[in-house]
């Protein structure tokens, strides 16, 4: 998608600090972290929203979530626990609609969240 921000750093043509990467996904800090640890982990290929996905996705989100893991044991915050969120559209809170799984960690986590 020619203007989603995140198809944009896949295609190299916005900057990214891009921390982990793998043939169908890639990792980059969060521009505006919220922990000391804040990772995005995206399919290359475009998918919206949650909503959109498909069975035939199953082991590209399985992909992502060991994206995760890799990103969290990278950053040494794996033993002490870190939090990953999918946003799904508005009222989930999503503002860019390229599915990101976000990697947070650093700091204690307070639950419920905002
Ligand atoms: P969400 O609100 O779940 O859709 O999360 C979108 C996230 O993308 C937010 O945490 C933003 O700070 C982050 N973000 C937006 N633009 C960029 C960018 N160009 N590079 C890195 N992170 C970004």
């Amino acid at each position: 998608m020619a203007d989603c921000i995140f198809c944009r750093i896949v295609k190299g043509e916005l900057p990214a600090q891009i921390v982990y990467e793998t043939e169908s996904v890639i990792a980059f800090r969060d521009l505006h972290a919220q922990a000391p640890t804040h990772v995005l982990v995206i399919p290359r290929r475009h998918i919206a929203t949650l909503n959109d996905l498909m069975p035939e996705d199953a082991s590209l989100m399985g992909e992502m979530v060991l994206a995760a893991q890799a990103v969290a044991h990278q950053e040494g915050i794996a033993d002490q626990g870190y939090r990953t969120i999918m946003n799904c559209n508005l009222a989930g809170g999503q503002t860019v609609y390229h599915i990101h799984l976000h990697v947070l960690g650093g700091r204690q986590m307070t639950w419920p969240p905002g």
